[in-house]
């Protein structure tokens, strides 16, 4: 058993990457979910934004816990004491990326390996981008997101609606 860290920028978190961190906080003791600050993507919600959403989303999970990095993952691994990385791995869209990301994380950093999980069906076209486009155009994406997600999330492009026009 291990603690492992699952990273990602999570703008914002979604039912997939949810079921992520529930299969995964049984295999693992310990599971941070590292939310990445300043990255080079532009987010609709700050790190402190994600993070709330996620700690809440997942608030029924003792051994899971949410908090920012900056940096590499190998090194934010190292300062939160994980020796695993978890992924998820969509069917059609992942796998180029994310063996890519892993080869190069190991080349840093041998004693930390990469497990990446298989999404389950029903979310395997789901994603924080699409969520946003579609959610965007007035689409209902309350069964995609956890609840908590909704309001906020709806509330953000209503704004944004607002100050473009
Ligand atoms: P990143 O910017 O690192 O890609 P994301 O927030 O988009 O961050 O995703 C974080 C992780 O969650 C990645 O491993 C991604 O493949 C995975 N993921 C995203 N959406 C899903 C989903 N619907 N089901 C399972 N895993 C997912």
């Amino acid at each position: 058993m291990a603690r492992a860290i699952y990273p990602g920028t999570f703008d914002p978190v979604t039912n997939g990457h949810v079921d992520i961190v529930e299969r995964a906080s049984h295999t693992v003791d310990h599971l941070t979910v590292g939310v990445v600050e300043g990255s080079l993507k532009r987010t609709m919600f700050n790190v402190d934004e994600r993070i709330e959403m996620f700690s809440e989303a997942v608030a029924h999970l003792p051994n899971v816990e949410v908090k920012p990095y900056s940096g590499l993952t190998v090194e934010a691994a190292r300062k939160f004491g994980a020796t695993v990385i978890v992924r998820g791995l969509r069917i059609t869209s992942d796998f180029e990326y994310e063996s890519e990301m892993a080869l190069m994380n190991r080349r840093m950093a041998e004693d930390i390996e990469t497990i990446c999980l298989f999404s389950a069906l029903e979310y395997q076209i789901l994603s924080s981008s699409r969520v946003k486009e579609v959610a965007a155009f007035g689409a209902d994406v309350s069964d995609l997101v956890p609840q908590n997600v909704w309001k906020p999330l709806v509330e953000r492009l209503e704004q944004r609606k607002a100050s473009n026009s």
